[in-house]
């Protein structure tokens, strides 16, 4: 049975484009997942996603940021991951912005199929200033996710999400952590992206365009949208796909399109 997961920014932090209800209807018949991470997600009081569980963080990032990381589920369960055992102690797992980030273990005919993290780069600096990029917030929340790759989980983690960042400007720690880049590690099978910003692949490319930044014509080809994934996970993928040109509609529905990935 396929498994298909999905990374999408709904766009619900700054002048959303589309009511609640018309997003998870959008996330529900087109995108189609098993399981997705939201970044920039928010469930408004009285709304409540039918058929679907889900996991985060009630009230958001803060007062100014009212919205978070949501992970969803309509099919496997998905149970919050609060603290890990590393060499016989718990430790809890803590964050700089506690709702940023969602882990979970997603069960799978009763067994941990994986841990999923959804992160999203929440744009400030270390001075807590508005930034415009992920560059500082996505390393720090790595290093702060350290005990959980040590763990008795560290065979079978994915890491999804709007990092806000091009993918010459991903961290090192990824690599270091054992996690693989489902979309570099697929660019062959996909054309090269037209006007890729930040792009590290070269020829190579087959980066997606998952978001618009802006509605200008000349608006930057951007992918800052990711799902990286142990090494054997990365062995049971069977397909990653999405950006516009997989969801050519998506800019009217979000300013980020879907990210896919399908595990067999
Ligand atoms: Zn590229």
């Amino acid at each position: 049975m396929v498994l298909r997961l999905a990374t999408w920014n709904t766009k619900q932090g700054v002048a959303p484009r589309k009511k609640t209800p018309q997003l998870w209807e959008w996330l529900h018949s087109r995108v189609d997942p098993d399981v997705a991470v939201l970044t920039e997600a928010k469930i408004p009081n009285g709304f409540s996603p039918t058929g679907w569980q889900t996991v985060y963080r009630p009230g958001g990032i803060g007062p100014r940021r009212q919205w978070g990381t949501i992970h969803a589920s309509r099919g496997p369960q998905l149970v919050e991951v609060s603290s890990v055992r590393v060499g016989g102690r718990a430790i809890e797992l803590e964050f700089e912005w506690p709702a940023a980030v969602v882990v979970t273990d997603v069960i799978r005919d009763r067994q941990r199929w994986a841990t999923l993290v959804g992160i999203y780069g929440i744009t400030l600096n270390r001075h807590g200033e508005s930034c415009g990029h992920g560059r500082y917030s996505v390393p720090l929340l790595l290093k702060q996710l350290a005990p959980l790759f040590e763990s008795d989980r560290a065979d079978r983690i994915i890491v999804a999400g709007d990092f806000n960042m091009w993918p010459c400007d991903v961290p090192s720690e990824f690599n270091t952590l054992g996690l693989v880049d489902l979309i570099a590690d697929t660019a062959h099978t996909r054309p090269a992206l037209a006007r890729c910003s930040g792009c590290n692949l070269g020829l190579d490319c087959g980066h997606l365009w998952t978001h618009r930044n802006g509605t200008s014509p000349n608006a930057a080809v951007q992918q800052i949208d990711y799902i990286f994934a142990s090494s054997e996970l990365r062995s049971e993928v069977s397909r990653v796909y999405g950006g516009v040109g997989d969801f050519p509609e998506a800019w009217e529905v979000s300013d980020h399109a879907p990210v896919v990935a399908e595990f067999f």
